[in-house]
């Protein structure tokens, strides 16, 4: 997979997770947030007005037979709308009102609807009839359900309290089950926490169980405890809420789907530019590769990738710059090498080659010849009377003119032919493709030119000669004899006056 892919993924994968992490918890904790609101303004409302409803009946058994608590209640909320004063304690405790639908909602029994968040719509599945009083409520409010519960008051008309028998509680059916959580409801005890309400829960007259205790909110009148109330249940949501929620679930789906834009046109720009330099880092170091060692890419921004690109600028350079100097030490010793190469070939007085060079030469001009079955000739020349020389007009003339014959053999020769110092005064020759009539010419020539160079210039009185001893038959068998014996016809130019060139055909040799 590609790096700029794995970018593209990584960004998407983040900016998904992150926006759902966000988002999942904010709606949670929001959809909590508004239940337990709901529930506290709940609350606060049930103990507003059942604190109200004890203080002005005294006590429940005397409140219940005389007005309902459902009733109590409009019959308050529609005073508080006509301008009638509420007392004062109440007024202070009662929970904002946020709005009047709920109040046209129908009743569920044994659900508390709130009055001012809105109410949620009826629940099928409970009973909706009022059994205790036989008197549906005209509106949503606070459950008649638990009336039921309460024991048939005698001083009351019997068309709205008809007695309950001990076997008709007994028969009665246990309060319907439903799917899901259940439902909000209150739970209100006396004094001594004997439920009063039992919010479809707890039968009238009931103990309150002992862990419910602790979180019951004692309804004090006149400084005296004369109830307890508590909640229990899911306070489902108003459509209102619903529709908050809703919005925020779409929120959080744009977020996601936004946050998935933004991760892929980020990952798209941020893979780009960090393909391009990448891949100019690449191209640049395939073609170090291929030897151009000196490459400078373009550094672009403080990043990491820049200061890699910034480093390897200075590799390269430092490579580059190394490269040349290996060159240029390479050169100089291949140069050295070539110098001392001629040193070891090269006469240092004359600047002939050396005896050692010329038979190297000798052995492979021979060869040759024997192998294209060529002519080659041989010769050994000695300056004539060369002590005598020396003695005369001192070594340094002697080096004088040693150097001075070896100039005139070199500038005569022929490209292919070679000539050296063999030692002393002595100098070698090889003529190859030249036969021995040709030879003696060439060495009489260079003979003439030595004795004709003007010696008195290099000292007055001065006067050099040569012999030379020419050999020019292959069938000699090696260079080595074929030298042998143009030595011993040098010997015979000696015998015969100096000065002259001999040569015999081989067989006189
Ligand atoms: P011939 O005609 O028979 O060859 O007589 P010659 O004197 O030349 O022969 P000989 O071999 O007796 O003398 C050679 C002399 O060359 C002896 C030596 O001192 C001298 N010599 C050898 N090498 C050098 C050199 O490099 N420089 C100088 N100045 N003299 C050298
Ligand atoms: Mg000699
Ligand atoms: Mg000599």
């Amino acid at each position: 997979m590609r790096l700029r892919y794995k970018m593209m993924a990584a960004l998407l994968a983040t900016g998904l997770g992150s926006v759902a992490l966000v988002g999942g918890v904010a709606y949670v904790s929001v959809n909590y947030k508004v239940d337990s609101l709901r529930r506290q303004q709940a609350a606060e409302h049930f103990h507003t007005y059942m604190t109200a409803y004890l203080a002005e009946y005294g006590d429940w058994q005397s409140a219940i037979a005389t007005e309902s608590f459902d009733r109590f209640v409009r019959r308050q909320e529609g005073e508080r709308q006509s301008g009638a004063e509420l007392p004062s304690e109440m007024l202070e405790r009662m929970p904002p009102r946020l709005n009047n639908q709920a109040r046209n909602a129908p009743p569920r029994e044994g659900v508390y609807v709130p009055r001012q968040g809105g109410g949620p719509p009826p629940d099928p599945t409970l009973p909706a009839a009022r059994r205790s009083s036989g008197t549906p409520p005209p509106d949503g409010g606070f459950p008649p359900a638990d009336y039921r519960d309460a024991p048939p008051d005698p001083t009351l008309p019997a068309v709205r309290h008809r007695a309950r028998t001990p076997d008709m509680e007994a028969d009665r059916p246990p309060p319907p089950r439903r799917e899901g959580p259940p439902p909000f409801r209150f739970i209100l005890t006396d004094a001594g926490y004997r439920v009063l309400l039992g919010g479809g829960q707890f039968r009238y007259g009931e103990a309150l169980p002992e862990n419910l205790r602790a979180s019951a909110r004692a309804i004090v009148v006149k400084n005296q405890t004369v109830a307890y109330m508590s909640s229990e249940g899911t306070l489902a949501a108003t459509p209102q809420e619903q529709k908050y929620l809703a919005a925020l679930y779409n929120s959080l789906l744009w977020g996601i789907a936004a946050a998935a834009g933004l991760a892929t046109l980020l990952g798209v720009l941020l893979s780009r530019g960090l393909s391009r330099s990448l891949s100019g880092l690449t191209g640049a170091v395939k073609r170090m590769q291929q030897g151009e060692l000196r490459q400078e890419v373009a550094v672009q921004g403080r990043d990491e990738v820049a200061a890699l690109a910034t480093a390897f600028n200075a590799m390269s350079a430092q490579l580059a710059q190394s490269h040349e100097e290996l060159n240029t030490s390479h050169a100089t010793i291949l140069e050295q090498a070539e110098q001392l190469r001629e040193l070891s070939i090269r006469d240092a007085l004359t600047q002939l080659y050396n005896r050692r060079h010329f038979d190297e030469q000798a052995n492979s001009l021979f060869n040759q010849a024997v192998r294209h079955k060529r002519p080659l000739a041989l010769v050994i020349c000695d300056i004539d009377h060369f002590k005598k020389i020396n003695d005369t007009y001192s070594h340094a003339t002697g080096d004088t003119v040693l150097r001075h014959v070896g100039s005139i053999l070199r500038k005569h020769m022929r490209l292919s032919d070679l000539v050296a110092r063999y030692g002393g005064e002595e100098f070698v020759m090889a003529f190859p493709e030249t036969a021995g009539p040709q030879a003696v010419a060439l060495c009489d020539k260079l003979r003439t030119l030595i004795e004709s160079f003007p010696w008195h210039e290099v000292h007055p009185g001065l006067k050099v000669t040569m012999s030379m001893g020419v050999y020019a038959d292959i069938a000699a068998g090696s260079a080595e004899t074929m030298l042998r014996k143009a030595d011993a016809l040098l010997y015979r130019a000696k015998e015969s006056g100096r000065n002259r060139v001999c040569f015999l055909p081989s067989t006189e040799v």
